[in-house]
């Protein structure tokens, strides 16, 4: 998306929200405009596509902390879009690039207004070409489950973003015809105005500084060379991704314009839970019962990992709480790292007893009442008194 189509579009209430929003409320907003109007929630209704369209192009240029000071510098200066200063009906497309504008403009210092002025005029024979612009950067989500996330996976992924007009080929035009050169500006996209002692010039009214008019628009874009498009493309998840880690897929986003490359694809992975293991960092972690006697005699366990099972020795006199750590059988990260399995060990107190078992704890019970488990505690307190 080009810095040119900026003028006269109100990006901020394109997404209801105000122009000092944060830029975790732009992406919230952005989100549930996203979903509410997402193509694939509403087949075949086109004022949605153009909405959809509209806050995705909105949200591009806001969510990059860049576009979004160069964008709110525009409006300082010419208004905030909607009729801003330039006059022409309806807004649309400016004749000139912002880019190149701000970027003279710091080149020169500070720049003046003056100097603004100037570059724009020594740039008017420049202006018409469209310039080559590489794609957007577009941000998508998926959810995987925790085996998934660990082993990593190849997962289908559909993608409504805005591209190339397929029907026009970008050109806005009605298929079979042709944009024709702006007779007004001479294809220029700006004409020059005298006013007082200065001389400057401004983007051509007739073909709104497009340089061109398109006499019979495409009826897939209305003219603007731009739709949005469904893709599928298939996203490798590397092995060990982290949950809301985001992926980066080189030259997958918008496409590029003027044989400029096309922008990245970010995707944000969300992992589900697993209803028996937990991870953390490169360590699988998990949570075995075991009876008390299991930990005061010493036992051997038999715990799952996530390729069949390990023994774990538990040591004589143990106690719950304890974190076993089984090297090597946790999480294998795509560098080749792998971590450990920990194991805590967690005593289970069965909610009732049968004679037997009863019987023996009583035994037990009375063997042990000499002797305090909270050795420490009764010290530590008697200390203090
Ligand atoms: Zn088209
Ligand atoms: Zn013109």
């Amino acid at each position: 998306m080009s810095a040119r189509e900026w003028i006269g579009k109100d990006f901020y209430r394109e997404l209801g929200v105000s122009p000092d929003a944060s830029q975790e409320e732009i992406k919230r907003a952005y989100r549930k405009l996203a979903r509410d109007y997402h193509p694939d929630a509403n087949p075949g209704d086109a004022k949605a596509e153009q909405k959809f369209k509209a806050i995705s192009e909105a949200y591009g240029v806001l969510s990059d902390p860049k576009k979004r000071r160069e964008y709110d510098e525009a409006r300082a200066l010419f208004g905030s879009g909607g009729q801003g200063g330039f006059g022409f009906p309806g807004g649309g497309a400016g004749g000139f690039d912002f880019g190149d504008l701000f970027n003279a403009a710091r080149g020169s210092g500070l720049g003046g207004l003056g100097d603004m002025l100037g570059n724009l005029f020594n740039r008017r024979s420049s202006a018409t070409a469209t310039s080559a612009r590489r794609g957007a950067d577009v941000e998508t989500e998926i959810r995987i489950d925790f085996v998934e996330a660990v082993r990593g996976a190849t997962v289908p992924l559909r993608l409504s973003s805005p591209a190339k007009c397929g029907t026009c080929g970008g050109t806005g035009a009605r298929p079979g015809t042709q944009p024709r050169t702006c007779p007004t500006c001479g294809g220029a996209g700006l004409v020059n105005r005298s006013q007082g002692a200065f001389a400057f010039s401004e983007p051509c009214r007739d073909c709104r500084g497009r340089g061109a008019i398109i006499d019979s628009p495409c009826p897939e874009c209305a003219g603007e060379g731009v739709s949005t498009r469904t893709r599928t493309l298939t996203v490798r998840i590397p092995p060990g991704v982290d949950n809301e880690q985001r992926i980066r897929l080189a030259g997958q986003g918008e496409p590029g314009r003027g044989g400029a490359p096309a922008g990245d694809l970010y995707v944000k992975v969300f992992v589900t839970p697993h209803p028996v293991f937990g991870r953390s960092g490169n360590n699988l972690t998990i949570t075995v019962p075991v009876h008390f006697s299991e930990l005061a005699l010493g036992t051997t366990l038999s715990v799952p990992t996530l390729d069949g099972k390990v023994s774990v020795k538990v040591p004589p006199g143990t106690n719950s709480g304890r974190v076993l750590r089984v090297r090597g059988k946790g999480i294998t990260k795509r560098n080749g790292q792998t971590g450990d399995l920990l194991v805590t060990l967690q005593v289970a107190v069965p909610s009732s007893l049968n004679g037997k078992a009863k019987e023996a704890l009583q035994a037990y019970a009375d063997a042990v009442a000499q002797h305090d488990p909270r050795p420490e505690i009764t010290r530590l307190l008697q200390e203090r008194a």
